[in-house]
């Protein structure tokens, strides 16, 4: 290929990444609303609702033009937006200069599905199925495809290697996930001083706020077992008092003493309390299906080398979260966006990585 046809496909290939990630972005906004991705057909303002003509909805320059904001409403739109096109139209050049072609295009999907993953999860603490369950099925028909992705020479062979590394990438995390519940089964958090909370049913869900700290109750059980407490010096159920109490939560009822209370007949619980105790989970459910797409498109390395690397990008970002003294007591911290950064670094630089690390351990 001459060079400037070379040039020429690589803006083709940062143009392509950054319509796909503005279609990324309506599958980031949708897929945890459970709206479906191709009805509304047209984009819409998440603020007016006010369909977004095409012209108003070119990847990245519609965003520059109109400056962040809605041209209806006027709402802010989020940098997000923009961000997620730039980014997913970088990571495409990336991937298009650095891989031959068909590994390239099988690397487009992967990370198209890396993108929608970390943007999910790091606003609902979710990966939703379509994306884990889809992206592992992707990758092992991907590698099927394209044998060279997992480094085999028959495609039988390339399928087979990707079906176990997904499988091993789900049971590690299964592991880990159980042993961690067996070590840290709940976390207790004391409060600085008795802090009011209030618990807010809509629906099927409640919003829980103990101080500056907003959460949705779902996010707290994950198995029907799990219980949280909640040490009041004050508290009141609708229209119930009680004064310094334990209340035991479980995802459908709170026991105070004695009487027990069904949530779904429950508006409202405000108090103040000292302390909680909250079930940990380590890790979603969704980490665990996450990592099983991670290694059906990057093999059982990937899988590794994703684990690895993500727990130490994470453990870097919650010390310093901790430093300057955001306080991080969530049941739930999203771990998908650590295991994305791990496989893109892997995805990149994991041959050299092996290389080097190889030198150390087996000098020639
Ligand atoms: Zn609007």
């Amino acid at each position: 290929m001459d060079i400037s046809s070379y040039t020429l496909f690589s803006v083709v290939a940062f143009v392509l990444g950054a319509a796909i990630g503005s279609f990324l972005n309506v599958g980031i906004y949708r897929l945890p609303r459970e709206i479906s991705v191709n009805k509304p057909r047209r984009s819409f303002c998440p603020a007016c609702h006010a369909p977004i003509p095409w012209q108003q909805n070119l990847p990245l320059v519609s965003w520059l033009v109109l400056r962040g904001r809605c041209a209806s409403c006027g709402a802010k739109i989020a940098f997000r937006y923009f961000g997620v096109e730039l980014l997913t139209a970088l990571l495409f050049l990336a991937i298009w200069r650095f891989f031959p072609w068909q590994i390239a295009i099988a690397y487009w999907v992967f990370i198209s599905i890396l993108v929608v993953a970390t943007f999910v999860d790091l606003e609902h603490f979710i990966i939703p199925d379509q994306i884990t369950i889809g992206g592992t099925l992707a990758g092992i028909i991907a590698s099927f495809l394209v044998p060279e992705l997992m480094n085999a020479d028959s495609r039988l062979a390339a399928l087979i290697r990707s079906a176990l590394a997904a499988t091993l990438g789900y049971v590690i995390l299964w592991i880990v996930l159980e042993g961690g519940k067996i070590a840290f089964g709940k976390k207790r958090v004391e409060l600085d001083a008795p802090t009011p909370f209030t618990w807010t049913r809509h629906g099927d869900d409640a919003d829980f706020v103990v101080g500056e700290e907003r959460s949705l109750w779902s996010e707290y059980f994950a198995r029907e077992k799990d219980r949280l407490l909640l040490h009041c010096d004050e508290a009141k159920i609708d229209n119930r008092s009680f004064g310094v109490e334990v209340l035991e939560f479980h995802y459908n009822r709170v026991r105070v003493g004695a009487e027990e209370f069904a949530l779904d007949t429950v508006d409202q619980i405000s108090g103040v309390a000292r302390e909680l105790e909250i079930p940990r989970e380590a890790m979603g459910r969704g980490d665990l299906k996450f990592l099983a797409a991670i290694g059906a498109f990057l093999g059982w390395r990937g899988v590794l080398f994703s684990i690895f690397a993500g727990s130490v990008a994470g453990s870097i970002v919650g010390l310093t979260a901790l430093l300057i003294g955001k306080r991080v007591w969530s049941a739930k911290l999203p771990f998908g966006p650590y295991l994305a950064f791990g496989a893109v670094i892997w995805m990149f630089f994991g041959e050299k990585f092996v290389h080097w690390y190889f030198q150390f351990v087996s000098p020639v």
